[in-house]
């Protein structure tokens, strides 16, 4: 790769790509677009005397697989610890399988057919049983088989591995397989972005071992960038900004500073519970969308799952999983986060999340989306409810509906919970009879009703994603009006609190899991407001906490009925800015 472009080009507009911040860091330099080589297979006869020689070729790039994924195996042994190299250690066992091995020879032999062409038949076969296990384990693992199959042709074919990086870059790719990491962690990669992934991806745990900031989850960052292109990576917001202007790399780079001094002081905090200075103890918890990422809360101080999105089992599958598939995982998680409770929502598909049926939409965020496709699917509900009952044995299990915006729709789906206890009763099954219900108010006529749904049920929590799209319509993924997505419009805040005093006056707790639970500018508004519970993304939990710990609930409240007379996001940024700092000199933020 031959970098053009080594600085800033002021003639090009900055463009900015959010996505999930996966490793914190900053990174300024040049792109490398990588698109992963798929070997081409095609499948040829052979005569009986090429035979011989094609199984040559085999045991060849079996040879020269295994001599490369040694070599990354011990390189990925220093760099990433024994634990982290052990994906290759099984990669490697897959070459070393000798009835597999012995299996692909004797078909070429019986069916004379070159090499690769059976190599790819036989392994697919272990793929696609890995695919069809629906578990997320075993999809990582699917993906590694994928990789060594890929690697093998590859060699039976000679070709070279990608051509080595000239000086240092930023490498940006759909998604990146651990081998991939580790070989590019050899040059000099500034950092990662990725298009998919979320926080719990190998890459995205790779990277953070590595210390090799990342943002993943960019969706079209292969699509907008080319290589050479001068970027900006922030791992810490999970952005990526083409074309930066001098600006925004100093801003970033003071930033990068500021954590890090800030990253030290945190250290310590995991263990210590989230409680002002006045002793109103709230409710930290995460927002995990896999069983994988439940641990990481954990490891980050959380005080269990505010979040938990059970979509993403569906999303990209051509069908629901089974009952016995979606007890297992919710199983897990309950038992993981004991005797921390974890807050199961039910699935959300739908507007961006495309559920498995395919469904075109004109306008899919004001359409078939979250309780709706749920009261019009009676089974596959009822089967996700039964499924979520069956693991709240321990009483730690809370179920939560998304996108609401009657109260009818809340009736309606506690009327299946109903049905789905009958059902598990009639089976002699057993589940928490008490489970508490929550509603997601993340629709404007559902804050707006928030005391009638509050007296339905246990508990409200705001999403702020959608509710501010909703609120000041404004599409939460479209760039050209991202500038009008204000978090702090002063209509988004005084309907918030709107919400809070309304499940307050009927008993009913309130939480937070939107992004903005985790925006370090919001926290201090938030407590004074009176939030119960703030569900946020894991990375961000101990910088949270801190803050918690440093202000009073007096001072908090305070501070939001200031917040509240003002009549402009700016205003209100800058305010709270200017407290915040006050409160939390140390404190780096982003305005
Ligand atoms: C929200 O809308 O705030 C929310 C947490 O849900 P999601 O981002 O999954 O739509
Ligand atoms: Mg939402």
């Amino acid at each position: 790769m031959r970098n053009k472009v080594h600085t800033p080009d002021n003639t090009k507009d900055e463009i900015t790509i959010k996505g999930i911040g996966a490793a914190p860091g900053i990174a300024v330099g040049p792109a490398y677009v990588y698109s992963k080589q798929i070997p081409t297979v095609e499948e040829k006869s052979i005569s009986q005397e090429e035979i011989e020689g094609e199984i040559e070729r085999l045991r060849a790039a079996n040879v020269r697989s295994e001599k490369e994924l040694q070599k990354i195996h011990s390189f990925a042994e220093q760099k990433l610890g024994t634990q982290n190299a052990k994906i290759f250690e099984a990669q490697i066992m897959i070459l070393n399988d000798s009835i597999l091995m012995s299996t692909i020879e004797k078909r070429i032999k019986a069916e004379r057919k070159n090499a690769e062409s059976v190599v790819f038949d036989e392994i697919s076969k272990y793929k696609r049983l890995m695919l069809a296990a629906r578990d997320e384990y075993m999809h990582e693992r699917a993906h590694d088989v994928e990789d060594v199959m890929n690697r093998i042709i590859r060699n039976i074919q000679d070709q070279r591995l990608f051509s080595r990086l000239e000086g240092e870059a930023i490498v940006i790719t759909e998604t990146l397989a651990p081998a991939d990491a580790v070989i590019f962690s050899r040059n000099k990669i500034l950092g990662y972005a990725t298009d998919l992934g979320g926080i719990t991806s190998h890459a995205a745990l790779l990277s953070r071992s590595l210390k090799i900031p990342a943002a993943v989850g960019l969706r079209k960052a292969t699509a907008i960038i080319q290589s050479g292109d001068f970027v900006a990576l922030d791992g810490y917001a999970g952005t990526i900004t083409i074309h930066p202007s001098e600006e925004t790399i100093t801003s970033l780079q003071s930033k990068a500073k500021r954590f890090t001094e800030f990253e030290e002081q945190l250290a310590t905090i995991a263990k210590l519970p989230a409680v002002t200075k006045d002793n109103r103890t709230v409710e930290l918890s995460s927002n995990v969308e896999f069983l994988e990422g439940v641990e990481f809360s954990l490891l980050q101080g959380s005080a269990g799952v505010g979040l938990y999105r059970t979509e993403s089992q569906v999303l990209g599958q051509g069908q629901y999983p089974s009952e016995e598939e979606q007890f297992k995982e919710y199983e897990q998680a309950a038992e993981k986060v004991f005797p921390h409770s974890v807050i199961f929502r039910t699935f959300d598909i739908g507007g961006d999340k495309l559920a498995p049926e395919f469904y075109h939409e004109e306008n899919p965020f004001l359409g078939w989306r979250g309780i709706r496709v749920c009261l019009d699917r009676p089974e596959m509900f009822l089967t996700q409810l039964r499924a979520l009952l069956r693991a709240s044995t321990r009483k730690n299990v809370r179920i939560m509906f998304p996108m609401v915006s009657t109260v009818q729709e809340v009736r309606l789906a506690k009327d299946f919970v109903h049905r789905a206890k009958e059902e598990l009763r009639s089976r002699h099954c057993a589940f928490d009879a008490n489970l508490k219900i929550g509603v997601m108010i993340e629709v404007p006529s559902a804050a707006m009703l928030a005391a009638d749904i509050a007296h339905e049920v246990d508990f409200l929590s705001i999403g702020t994603n959608d509710l501010i799209q909703y609120l000041l319509a404004v599409d939460r993924d479209n760039s050209a009006v991202a500038p009008l997505y204000q978090q702090f419009h002063p209509a988004v805040l005084r309907t918030i609190k709107m919400v809070i005093d309304a499940g307050h006056s009927n008993d009913t707790w309130v939480g937070m899991c939107g992004e903005m639970a985790g925006d370090p500018l919001a926290t201090i508004l938030l407590l004074g407001l009176g939030i119960d519970e703030l569900s946020v993304v894991p990375t961000v939990l101990p910088e949270i906490k801190k803050i918690i710990r440093s202000v009073s609930h007096k001072q908090a409240r305070e501070i939001a009925e200031s917040v509240l007379t003002l009549s402009t996001e700016q205003e209100i940024k800058d305010y709270l800015y200017t407290t915040t700092a006050k409160i939390l000199p140390e404190i780096p933020l982003e305005v």
